[in-house]
């Protein structure tokens, strides 16, 4: 498979607003987005046995297996990745050296030509874990809509608390218990080091944006360093 388009990979705490700028690049910009997050819920969702793992690990805060969540990423690239495609957004992942090497390798054997970039979210803690405390998200699964009930938010949900994508209820995520958060934070911060280290031994550009900035001023920046018009 020869591609031509951009992969962009998001690095950045929970909270930093990877899903929602996202969110803005698959309206505005065509892309496509992975969140490997979502896509770990679809399957708790489906009640097997491996969802109920998943489960456990993700509402301890922890990150499941390197092994699974490459084969996972690797099955939605090659059924998701076809000609005509103008970029695609991986939203969470990779989150280890060891899923980063595999997403290289992948990529190289794989997706000839497409253009890896790097776009590292710079935000505070604090800001963080207050936009994850105000986050709503939609519980259908399929759609994972995010919302936000801090003020000046440009997606507020709305007074009925259903989604206005797909009209299912909106609610809040397990995991963004307070407790949850934490230990999230922490995982993140565990591997931020080496996987940027990764990224540079290797000659990848690191991309900077302000991610504590608004959502509108962040889209714009992000296309700026993009070079996107
Ligand atoms: P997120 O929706 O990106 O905040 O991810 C929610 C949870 O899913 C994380 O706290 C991890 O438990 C799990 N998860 C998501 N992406 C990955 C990944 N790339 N590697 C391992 N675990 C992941």
């Amino acid at each position: 498979m020869s591609q031509d388009h951009t992969v962009a990979l998001f690095v950045g705490p929970p909270g930093a607003g990877k899903g929602s700028l996202s969110g803005f690049c698959r309206r505005s910009l065509g892309w496509e987005q992975l969140s490997t997050g979502d896509l770990l819920r679809k399957c708790i969702s489906e009640g097997s046995e491996l969802g109920k793992q998943i489960d456990f690990i993700i509402k301890s805060g922890k990150l499941v297996s390197d092994e699974l969540i490459n084969s996972m990423v690797e099955q939605w690239l090659i059924e998701s990745c076809g000609q005509g495609m103008r970029g695609v957004i991986l939203d969470g992942y990779p989150r280890t050296v060891a899923q980063a090497k595999s997403l290289c390798e992948f990529v190289e054997k794989s997706l000839k030509g497409s253009r890896l970039k790097v776009v590292r979210f710079l935000v505070e803690d604090t800001v963080a874990v207050e936009r994850i405390s105000a986050r709503f998200v939609c519980t259908n699964k399929d759609c994972q809509a995010v919302y936000s009930g801090l003020k000046n938010s440009a997606m507020k949900p709305r007074e009925d608390m259903k989604c206005a994508q797909c009209g299912e209820q909106i609610g809040k995520r397990q995991d963004d218990k307070e407790s949850v958060v934490k230990d999230r934070l922490i995982t993140y911060r565990r591997h931020e080091k080496d996987l940027l280290d990764f990224y540079r031994d290797r000659g990848n550009q690191i991309i900077e944006c302000d991610a504590a900035q608004p959502l509108d001023e962040l889209f714009n920046e992000f296309k700026t360093l993009m070079n996107i018009r």
